[in-house]
């Protein structure tokens, strides 16, 4: 497999009126060609901003260290044209909420036609005959139409296939898509989750999902990497991790996940405690406080993320190795 991203050592710090806070400390990961990498995590583990740092997206004033190799450039020593050349158009990213993605005072047509006149240079013809060719690709009825009607005549799944075509209008290698059915029922997101699939296969397009929801990785996912904390702290393929997760952050997260099949009066498993802020993040591993597992040097070393039997997993006791 080729990886068409590889990321080393990223690491993002916000400034804050009481100093800079470390949101993403020295995390890797690559995503090969034609594959969905899922990025699950709490809110707050820096899933999104270490994604944003690669758009060069981050608030004004953030300090990013480290390489991110993408078509022999580090996107991370990108600046002005040369990055605009790159984020919209080899890389294109879908946002959580569809309301703020899209402008409610410009049709859907208008809005998909400028970027690709803006990225693609093409004229005004050509430019409606590619949107129209992105809303049928995105399984949008009546494409025509649709491109004269403004966001809010859609639903909310709707919605999330437009914003997936604008991201896909000029043919981008790589689609950022975050949290993209967090905000829809779960019968609209099974549709947007075999939209992205579908996609991935015919165009052999690269995906990096973010997600909080484990079921929602475990659906179309090839590999993954759990955050926690601004740090990955386990990785590997799907098939490896999720089925027999070793972090206990991994653990807990899986059996927070709602059963359907059990009893209506099973309590629902919830992880103790809450994520660390950035400022404040704990001495040693970063998870100690809510881990059961915990041990002396837990509270003192930050454990590693370490190879071990074809995944990566920073654990000092990995009570879960069979
Ligand atoms: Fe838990 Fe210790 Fe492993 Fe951290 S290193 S996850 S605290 S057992």
């Amino acid at each position: 497999m080729t990886a068409l991203l590889e990321v080393e050592g990223l690491r993002v710090r916000l400034p804050t009126p009481t100093g800079f806070a470390t949101v993403v400390d020295g995390v890797d990961y690559h995503v090969e060609q034609a594959q969905v990498f899922g990025v699950a995590g709490e809110s707050g583990s820096g899933k999104t901003m270490s994604m944003l740092a690669l758009l060069g997206l981050l608030p004004p004033g953030s300090v990013v260290e480290g390489r991110a190799a993408f078509g022999g450039k580090d996107l991370l020593r990108l600046r002005g044209r040369d990055l605009r050349a790159v984020s919209g158009r080899d890389i294109g990213m879908v946002f959580q909420d569809p309301m703020t993605s899209l402008h409610p005072m410009l049709s859907v047509g208008r809005q998909l036609t400028e970027h690709v006149r803006r990225h693609l240079g093409l004229g005004r013809r050509a430019a409606v005959e590619r949107a129209e060719e992105l809303l049928v690709q995105v399984r949008i009825p009546d494409p025509t139409s649709a491109l004269h009607a403004y966001p809010h005549q859609f639903s909310g799944g709707m919605r999330q296939r437009i914003a997936i075509a604008i991201a896909l209008a000029c043919g981008p290698r790589l689609l950022i898509a975050d949290e993209p059915t967090t905000a829809l029922d779960v019968t609209v997101q099974a549709g947007i989750l075999r939209l992205l699939d579908g996609l991935r296969r015919e165009h052999d397009l690269s995906v990096i999902l973010i997600t909080h929801d484990l079921a929602v990785m475990s659906s179309i996912a090839d590999r993954v990497s759990i955050f926690y904390a601004g740090r990955v702290v386990e990785s590997g393929s799907r098939a490896s991790v999720l089925p027999h997760p070793r972090h206990p952050y991994t653990r807990a997260l899986l059996d927070a996940l709602p059963h359907p099949e059990a009893a209506r009066d099973t309590p629902l498993v919830a992880i103790k405690g809450t994520p660390p802020s950035p400022q404040q993040i704990p001495v040693g591993c970063p998870y100690h406080p809510r881990c059961p597992y915990a041990i002396e040097v837990c509270t003192t070393d930050d454990p590693p993320l370490a190879p071990v039997n074809g995944r990566r997993l920073a654990c000092h006791v990995d009570p879960f190795d069979e």
